[in-house]
Formats: C-alpha cells, structure tokens, sequence
C-alpha cells in the first residue's frame, strides 16, 4: 500500500469511528519520569522470565511475546493472547487485530511508541484456542508486575480476558465497559477486543467512545 493508499484508509477507519478530527498537539503526553528505572525495571521481569516453561503452552510456542512500547507509557494496552502472526514475529498485535488497534492508538493522537502493548498470557494457545485458567494463573504475576513497573496512569483493557483477569471478576465485557474502575494506580478503561470488532464493526462506535474517555483521562494530567 502506497502512502496516499494509507492515509485513505486512515480516514475512512477514522470516519467509521466517528472521530471528528486530528490534533497535531502531543504535548500532553509528555510527562517527567525516569527512563532508565523504568526500562530496567522492564527488562528485569523480561529476564526473570526467562526461556519460560512454568505451562504447557511453552511446548507449541514459536516465541514469547513479552511486551512492547514505551516503559515509561501513560497508556498501556491489555490483550489476550498472542495469535499465530504475533507467535512468529514475538511482538503483540501485529496481526489484523493489531493493525486495527495501531488505528486505534492512532485516532487519539498517539502511536505505538508511545503506549506499552502486553498481554494476559505470553504464550500462543493452539489454534488460538480461549487461554486456560492454569495458563492465566502461572503468567498473570508477570503482567501484574510489567504494569507495576511501567506504572501508566491509564490501562485499556481489550476484551473479557484482559478486564475480568485485571479485576478479578466474572461479569462479561458488556456489564463493565462503558464504566472506569481504579487499578493499581491507573485508571482502567474496559472495551471491547479488535478481534470482536472486526467480527461486529457496529461496535466500533462504542469503542470510539471508550477512547475518548481514555483520551480525556490522559489530558486531565
Ligand atoms: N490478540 C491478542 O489478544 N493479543 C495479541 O497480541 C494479538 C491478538
């Protein structure tokens, strides 16, 4: 795809979102914080976890996909579970569920870069299969401890995985979003995966209005 092919497609997805307009101002994001602490901190949990093999799920992995983005990130994003594309590469979201999720990270004025991407589990269940509660249990201490480290001020949770292992509930993904829940620090914003929404696009609405909540939340400083 050329580049005028992108910002065309860019539109349209932002079109479909019902964003109203782009703000070329980012200043907002810039918040004084100590890197260095930050991404050591970071790459402690990477080593702790070592070649890990505490599930079943290490025997048909390719790679671990640990994280990725800015240790010192406002934002962090929570999925699932690494699909096929990300087990390859070892790198979250970058397959069409990622590259939607790029979009949307990008209609409120941010980019990756800028945001911390993790998951629940680490590991790619087979077939992409829903993650075993064993397999969340034995992982989830490393995500905890990733958030911890990066300490955003805001978390969006992607779906029912990510929001009812973070809060430790067991209401489905349309009773807690649409509200804002205090966690570790941050505030949580739950919403819907990408991969639910390349399945139902009428939800895209929705999670246009999640975003500007996030986006609101971030600017409140
Ligand atoms: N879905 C997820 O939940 N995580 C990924 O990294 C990719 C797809």
């Amino acid at each position: 795809m050329n580049q005028h092919e992108q910002l065309r497609e860019h539109v349209k997805f932002f079109n479909e979102l019902g964003v109203e307009g782009v703000s070329p101002e980012r200043v907002w994001i810039a918040r004084p914080v100590d890197t260095a602490k930050a991404t050591e901190a970071v790459d402690q949990i990477r080593k702790e976890l070592g070649d890990c093999t505490r599930c079943k799920l290490h025997s048909t992995r390719s790679n671990i996909v640990y994280g990725v983005g800015s240790p010192c990130a406002e934002l962090m994003f929570v999925g699932e579970a690494p699909g096929r594309d990300e087990d390859q590469q070892g790198v979250p979201f970058v397959g069409r569920a990622g590259q939607l999720l790029t979009k949307i990270i990008e209609a409120i004025d941010l980019c990756r870069e800028d945001v911390y991407i993790a998951n629940v589990i680490k590991c790619r269940p087979p077939e992409n299969r829903n993650p075993d509660s064993d397999e969340i249990e034995t992982c989830k201490p490393y995500l905890f401890a990733q958030i911890d480290a990066i300490r955003p001020r805001v978390v969006v949770a992607l779906g029912a995985f990510a929001v009812r292992t973070l809060l430790q509930s067991d209401e489905s993904i349309s009773k807690l979003r649409g509200r804002i829940f205090d966690y570790r620090g941050a505030k949580l914003v739950p919403t819907f995966h990408p991969a639910y929404l390349l399945r139902s696009p009428d939800k895209k609405a929705d999670v246009w209005e999640d975003m500007k909540k996030v986006r609101s939340l971030l600017r409140q400083g």
